[in-house]
């Protein structure tokens, strides 16, 4: 590890700022889970401190300082070093090329948009949110341009969420996505066949639901002594330290699909937390890469693994001994295709793992011509609806049921949504690499040993941290850039033998 007195001082900066950020993140844990219904504003005043604080002591002076002269160090610091201060100067140029007025205004612009949002949606009501989402798009497009003027709006706010994706790649794999997907859904709904989804939908106890996930997540090797699982509206995973990540999940009586994927997801994201380099906590080294690397973890244990034959294999024992009499009738055949129900909606969130893609295709397509001046935001609705048409066969309606239905607009997250389906394309990437490393994959998941596959995952992704950009990670693994083609290769082998023969 390297002395360098300015590395010293770039260092210690960074924990300050992370020790703020540290206590925020366990603030917003406490929020979700624990505090009580009146502490709302009050925890929202101390949040917004502590944001302002961490911000406050990261734009110093002495920051630019100590990245300039590690800079000219350049090649001679050792390379963990050098990837710290190519990704703090990331941060540190985002956080300082924005303007206050800006800032401060786009801040203002997101908690109406919320507001003007959840009004018109109540309301099916798309004329009541145009004028704020208009607001959020120009405001959104200024900070486009402060940040980098010389590339499209969209692709400093894919980057924002994804490093180094743009616009172009993105079309070019949505575009291969859509050639293969529409069709198969098309094959899929015209086959008359439909899948029996009762072997997962029996009256269980809460407890015991969470009580076998929780099996699961421990053979996954979510350690318990380094992370917590707790109850909440919205399952998510924060990682406040390798040493302390906690997990949320929440069940319904009827139906065990939501405890056990939605905690085996969480779990995923958690292994990756779990994972990062203890050694450079509170450095870009210490966090994760990126939303599409982090849901890629999730979704390969979600998907890929938990909707399994294999899987199923190893687990429905243990799920029919942990809940006699329950799941008696049931094989693992019966399982494996009740978890992998493919069928048409309008609402993204409740999709399968197939058409969850075209959800995404959608929002991207509309936001690229929104932010090329190519769709005027009246036009939106219109344009959604026969989007859905075209690609699923369905039309919303009201526009609660379609443009309306997701958050991510009011709150100014344009470019957020590629990330998903990043993260479904990486994951299969990554467990074909896996499967090429692991030539047992398959089996050592039937004898439900599931550790071999998190020891490669930590090795190859987790334990790198920021160290390399996305598509650098994905290629460093795989030997390819990221493409569709694994992805596609997996739900036609594992939907096929369902639907089609
Ligand atoms: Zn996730």
């Amino acid at each position: 590890m390297t002395t360098h007195p300015a590395f010293t001082r770039l260092r210690s900066i960074l924990l300050e700022s992370h020790a703020l950020s540290s206590a925020s993140a366990l603030l917003s844990w406490d929020q979700e889970t624990m505090m009580p219904e009146r502490g709302i504003d009050a925890r929202a005043q101390v949040m917004a401190q502590l944001a302002g604080l961490a911000h406050e002591r990261f734009v110093r002076a002495e920051t630019a300082a100590a990245l300039e002269a590690l800079e000219r160090a350049g090649s001679d610091l050792d390379d963990d070093v050098q990837a710290i201060v190519r990704e703090t100067r990331r941060d540190y140029d985002r956080a300082t090329k924005v303007d206050k007025e800006l800032v401060t205004a786009l801040a203002e612009a997101q908690s109406l948009g919320q507001d003007a949002w959840q009004r018109a949606r109540a309301a099916a009501d798309f004329r009541a949110f145009a004028p704020a989402l208009t607001r959020l798009i120009d405001l959104k497009q200024a900070y486009a341009h402060a940040v980098n003027p010389d590339v499209e709006a969209l692709d400093v706010l894919l980057d924002d969420h994804e490093a180094e994706m743009s616009t172009a790649v993105l079309d070019t794999l949505f575009a291969a996505l859509k050639a293969r997907l529409v069709p198969l859904v098309e094959s899929i709904t015209s086959s008359g066949v439909v899948v029996d989804t009762s072997p997962l939908r029996r009256p269980l106890a809460l407890e015991t639901q969470l009580a076998f996930a929780r099996t699961v997540t421990s053979a996954m090797g979510f350690s318990s002594d380094a992370g917590r699982v707790d109850g909440s509206a919205h399952p998510f995973c924060i990682g406040i330290h390798p040493g302390d990540v906690r997990l949320t999940w929440r069940g319904q009586v009827d139906d065990l699909r939501p405890a056990l994927f939605g905690l085996m997801h969480e779990a995923g994201h958690g292994l990756y937390e779990q994972g990062l380099p203890d050694a450079w906590v509170g450095t870009p080294l210490g966090s994760a890469v990126s939303l599409g690397i982090h849901e890629s973890q999730s979704r390969l244990w979600e998907n890929m693994i938990g909707r399994s034959r294999s899987f199923w294999v190893a687990f429905l024992p243990r799920l029919q001994a942990s809940a006699p009499g329950v799941y008696d009738d049931v094989d693992v055949d019966a399982i494996t295709r009740a978890a992998n129900e493919v069928r048409p909606s309008l609402i993204r969130v409740e999709a399968d793992e197939l058409t969850y893609n075209l959800h995404v295709a959608i929002r991207f397509e509309i936001e690229r011509d929104l932010f090329r001046g190519r769709l005027a935001v009246d036009a939106l609705p219109q344009a959604w609806d026969d989007a859905y048409e075209a690609l699923l066969g369905v039309r919303p309606q009201d526009a609660a049921q379609g443009v309306l239905q997701d958050v991510h607009w009011s709150m100014g997250a344009f470019g957020y949504f590629p990330t998903y389906t990043l993260g479904n394309l990486y994951a299969a990437q990554f467990l074909e690499q896996a499967r090429a490393d692991l030539p047992d994959l398959d089996g050592m998941v039937e004898r439900g040993e599931l550790l071999p596959l998190r020891e490669w995952l930590r090795e190859r992704i987790h334990r790198h941290g920021r160290k390399y950009p996305p598509r650098e990670l994905v290629k460093r693994v795989t030997g390819r850039e990221p493409h569709s083609e694994p992805f596609l290769r997996y739900l036609e082998a594992k939907l096929l033998p369902i639907y089609l023969r």
